[in-house]
């Protein structure tokens, strides 16, 4: 079989060491792989390339389309751009997987028997980025919800867990508040999990299925979720498993993977032969999952549980009594090398080349357009000189025809009319309006008319929100207490 072209970068700290025993790791297993280098991290950022990588080396990237990552230091001060962002945005990795395993007794867990995989979406939701002051005291962050976004990762989790002979996918979002946005997630799980009868499936609000999973992490097999959850989580699973040091991690895209150890370049460890490998090792074996050499990721995977088994650890796991040998770097990689082709005895093995092929495909379903129905707008004020009444009545005169002002909310909550005189009221104003008759649609001519018109009260305007229905449904919130 021909070789896969790569692109390695052997990263800052520990990084090249780590990188070093990987690759003799693979090579010695038999992974057929043509290797190119780049240069990324802290020597980059200090030639004052503020993304840390050489514009030249995304031409490799995009050739090879398969990035094997050490981790790098980002220098102390400002102006430096997270590679991994950069690199997950620019090559479209929507799935960030990260396996969090525990290996009881071999390393200590306080869950033996923890084997979940969290699945994050890895491109939308608050990192979207798009934030704002508005006004004196207020700002805002938007949570971008897209249905192509949720269908991919919610489609990548159930082919991984089929893939990977998993049982359930269970779903983390918050849609008992973020009715909308959350609930298009929700929604997507269940209308693609419906597709794999074999599969379990369950959906948990977020706060207490993190209660769940930090308490018992048994209970989950694979968990997908929107980024800011998955984020906070996924350190979460990895730590109580006991096995940071040990978790490998893989950036997935329609076009292109990125493969990386969950920890960072640990500088004060480096040049010692003191680093643990296993983290990118893993990495790695994801990779080889994902180049289609099953075999090879097998061989390096059963071999190196048999090496933890075997008790021959790096000091980060070292355990008096349990552990049989401290070993360096170099010594735990030729310890995974003359394993090669043994698997463990006590631990599971893992079984890759028998497994059903994953689709990863852009997989959003082409859609027909729904009718949308143009019903009103939110106006926002910047305003701070009154009440909610005084905001209304300087609001009564604003005059466009076949439009009323329906309710004044703030931070959320309906203040007028008969709003409580206990709400706090911020500078940051709704001024919901809607067509005279109920559910009668609204042009854009009306707002615009009605945006000049406040406007001509001396009232400022920050942003304007369109109110829509969607195939009828209506489409946007009520307040509390609309
Ligand atoms: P870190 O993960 O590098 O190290 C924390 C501690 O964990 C280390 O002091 C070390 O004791 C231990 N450790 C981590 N990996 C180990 C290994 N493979 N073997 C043995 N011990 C290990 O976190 P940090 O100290 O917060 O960050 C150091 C640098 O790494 C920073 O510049 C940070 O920005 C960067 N970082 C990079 C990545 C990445 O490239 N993906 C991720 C996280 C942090």
């Amino acid at each position: 079989m021909a070789n896969v072209p790569i692109t390695v970068a052997h990263g800052d700290g520990i990084g090249p060491e780590i990188m070093a025993a990987t690759l003799h790791i693979l090579q010695e297993a038999g992974a057929r792989l043509d290797m190119e280098t780049i240069e990324i991290g802290e020597k980059v950022y200090l030639r004052g390339i503020s993304a840390g990588i050489e514009p030249s080396s995304w031409e490799s990237l995009r050739r090879t389309k398969v990035f094997l990552k050490a981790p790098i230091t980002t220098p102390q001060g400002g102006g430096f751009k997270s590679l991994n962002v950069t690199t997950r945005k620019t090559l479209g990795l929507y799935a960030n997987v990260r396996p969090c395993v525990a290996y009881h007794p071999y390393v200590d867990t306080k869950y033996p028997g923890m084997d979940v995989v969290i699945v994050r979406e890895n491109e939308e939701d608050l990192y979207a980025g798009i934030e704002h002051q508005q006004t004196d005291q207020v700002v805002q962050s938007l949570k971008i919800i897209s249905r192509p976004g949720s269908e991919k990762i919610v489609r990548y989790a159930f082919d991984y867990a089929v893939r990977n002979r998993r049982k359930k996918v269970t779903c983390f979002t918050k849609d008992n508040i973020m009715k909308l946005s959350d609930g298009l997630f929700h929604k997507v799980f269940d209308e693609i999990g419906a597709e794999y009868p074999d599969i379990e499936k369950e959906h948990w609000i977020v706060d207490i299925g993190a209660a769940k999973l930090a308490d018992t992490p048994t209970a989950f097999d694979v968990v997908v979720m929107p980024n800011l959850y998955g984020d906070i989580l996924s350190d979460v699973a990895a730590q109580i498993a006991g096995s940071v040091g040990l978790a490998g991690s893989a950036n997935i895209g329609t076009g292109a993977a990125m493969f990386e150890a969950i920890h960072g370049s640990a500088p004060r460890r480096a040049n010692q032969n003191l680093a643990n490998p296993s983290g990118l090792l893993l990495g790695g074996v994801m990779m080889l999952v994902h180049i289609n050499q099953a075999d090879v990721a097998e061989r390096v995977h059963n071999a190196w549980l048999r090496t933890m088994e075997d008790g021959i650890h790096t000091y980060d796991i070292f355990q008096e009594g349990v552990s049989k040998e401290k070993v360096g770097t170099k010594e735990f990689a030729a310890a995974v090398v003359e394993r090669l082709g043994k698997g463990p005895e006590k631990l599971k093995p893992v079984s890759y080349q028998a497994a059903p092929k994953q689709n990863v495909t852009s997989a959003a379903k082409e859609r027909p357009k729904a009718k949308k129905d143009l019903l009103g707008v939110d106006v926002f004020l910047h305003w701070s000189a009154g009440s909610p009444d005084d905001l209304a009545k300087a609001l009564g005169k604003v005059s466009v025809n076949g439009v009323k002002l329906h309710m004044i909310s703030n931070r959320g909550v309906k203040v007028w009319p008969e709003g409580m005189p206990e709400t706090f009221c911020s500078d940051h104003w709704r001024c919901r309006y809607t067509a005279n008759q109920a559910n009668a649609p609204v042009s854009h001519a009306q707002i615009v008319e009605l945006l000049g018109q406040i406007s001509a009260q001396g009232l400022d305007f920050i942003k304007t929100e369109n109110l829509c229905a969607f195939d009828g449904v209506r489409a946007f919130s009520l307040e509390q207490g609309e």
